[in-house]
């Protein structure tokens, strides 16, 4: 019998991208026993106010760095080099065609996440795509009657270390010229002060 491959996909804006995605990230990876995760920066991302936004390449170069020293995580740019905005089931077609069906795939989100995804688009077959694992994010409880009935039975949900940091956060953080220290990996936060990402605008 063929071995399945267990892809865990973790898809994200990655503004910049911290240690709660990480933690997540590695804790469902050891959960279920995945061959990879991988991480997927979104291109132009459909549910976001564009305005605090770093360039896609400046999102990728920050995935690359935080996930290198993981064997088991890598990174794609499939979102990026597509461009336009980036949809969740599009991603998962194509990462499909690439690893081929003995492939099992386990889409990664965090408990806001999952909830939102009844409402994204084209959603009908999302849950014979992949499984679903939403990690319990901090502030956030799963709310299983909010999630679309067609979804309950591909999805899991993932008790991981809480770690109460966001994007949102840390942007915050540097324009106000607090530390981010821990926060993110240490060559992220040095990208992020070297291309002077997230300063006030002047
Ligand atoms: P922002 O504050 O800009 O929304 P974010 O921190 O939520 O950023 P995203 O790139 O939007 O980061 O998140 C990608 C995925 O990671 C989403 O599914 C999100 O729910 C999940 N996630 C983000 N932060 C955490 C965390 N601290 N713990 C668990 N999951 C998280
Ligand atoms: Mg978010």
């Amino acid at each position: 019998m063929k071995r399945i491959f267990k892809l865990g996909v973790m898809g994200g804006t990655f503004n910049p991208i911290h240690l709660g995605h990480l933690v997540a990230a590695e804790t469902i990876r050891d959960e279920f026993k995945l061959d990879e995760v991988l991480f997927v920066p979104s291109g132009k991302p459909p549910h976001k106010d564009n305005d605090e936004i770093a360039s896609p390449e400046h999102r990728w170069m920050m995935t690359l760095l935080a996930t290198a020293s993981n064997e088991f995580f890598s990174a794609s740019a499939i979102e990026i080099e597509r461009g336009g905005e980036s949809y969740t089931r599009d991603t998962l077609l194509q990462l499909r065609e690439i690893y081929g069906k003995d492939t099992e795939m386990f889409f990664i989100t965090g408990a806001d996440a999952i909830v939102e995804i009844s409402t994204w688009h084209k959603t009908e077959d999302l849950p014979k795509l992949a499984k679903f694992i939403a990690a319990s994010r901090p502030g956030y409880k799963l709310a299983w009657e909010k999630i679309d009935p067609r979804f309950r039975k591909s999805t899991y949900l993932v008790e991981v270390p809480a770690l109460a940091i966001s994007s949102t956060e840390i942007r915050r953080r540097v324009r106000e010229g607090k530390t981010i220290k821990y926060l993110v990996p240490e060559a992220v936060e040095k990208y992020i002060y070297k291309n002077h990402l997230y300063q006030p605008k002047t």
